[in-house]
């Protein structure tokens, strides 16, 4: 596991800090004023459930390998499918969307709900933190998750909602619903170019979830978005909120 400490959110990734720089030093050094936090937003594909979704298999089908592998160079931190078809001619674009849709349906079927997943929302219910849930997904998949997992995360925001992720939209949009600032907020999720970058330009903290350790590829030393947070399992967000944010209702 890699963590990086709430400091070194603050000095170097965080955008807001919430006091003035020129005290860090010694408040860090004497007393560290925690970070409130009042909800976190999750991901739902590969976060709140187990990866079921053949990612590059359906860049694959819907553009081609020569032109996968041509975008897929262009990107190293990951392609935005729903980008690249957006401005395809509706017959095309249509049928992009049936090849999606039909590998999201493949996944549904496979789904399963993510290790840690039903004890964290304990947790965040036993210190009354909001959840809430940000996916590039289809309603319909969310509905089936909210059944099949019997926690429901609201708002849940799914594809329906534009703009989507990347977009800080959706993040500020549940914000508002919670009457909530953005740095009282965290975004959890396992992409770095959806949800990191989604949470960052929102103004929350971010935490990303890396089982795998693919984040600690050489291709991604020179992105420059990182994460606040980084955990290997969704086991290791309690003592993360318990060690550097004041979670007090
Ligand atoms: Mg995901």
């Amino acid at each position: 596991m890699r963590l990086s400490s709430l400091s070194n959110s603050l000095l170097f990734l965080h955008p807001k800090p919430p006091f003035p720089m020129a005290n860090l030093t010694t408040t860090i050094a004497t007393s560290t004023p925690r970070a409130r936090l009042k909800g976190i937003v999750f991901d739902m594909d590969g976060t709140l459930t187990v990866p079921a979704i053949d990612f590059a298999a359906m860049y694959k089908a819907v553009l081609g390998g020569d032109e996968y592998r041509r975008i897929k160079a262009e990107s190293p931190s990951g392609i935005d499918i729903l980008h690249h078809i957006e401005n395809w001619s509706p017959d095309k674009q249509q049928k992009a969307y049936e090849t999606i849709a039909d590998f999201e349906r493949r996944g549904l079927d496979r789904l399963q709900i993510m290790p840690g997943a039903a004890e964290l929302c304990g947790f965040l219910d036993s210190k009354q933190l909001r959840r809430g849930l940000i996916t590039r997904n289809v309603k319909e998949s969310v509905d089936l998750f909210h059944k099949r997992f019997g926690i429901t995360f609201c708002p849940a925001l799914s594809r329906e909602f534009r703009p989507y992720k990347p977009d800080p939209a959706p993040l500020l949009h549940i914000c508002s619903v919670w009457e909530v600032l953005p740095n009282e907020v965290m975004m959890v999720g396992d992409s770095l170019k959806d949800d990191v970058a989604c949470g960052k330009q929102a103004g929350a903290f971010t935490c990303l979830l890396d089982e795998t350790g693919r984040y600690d590829s050489p291709v991604y030393a020179n992105v420059d978005l990182k994460p606040d947070f980084k955990v290997s399992s969704l086991n290791e967000v309690y003592s993360l909120l318990n060690e550097h944010f004041d979670l007090a209702p």
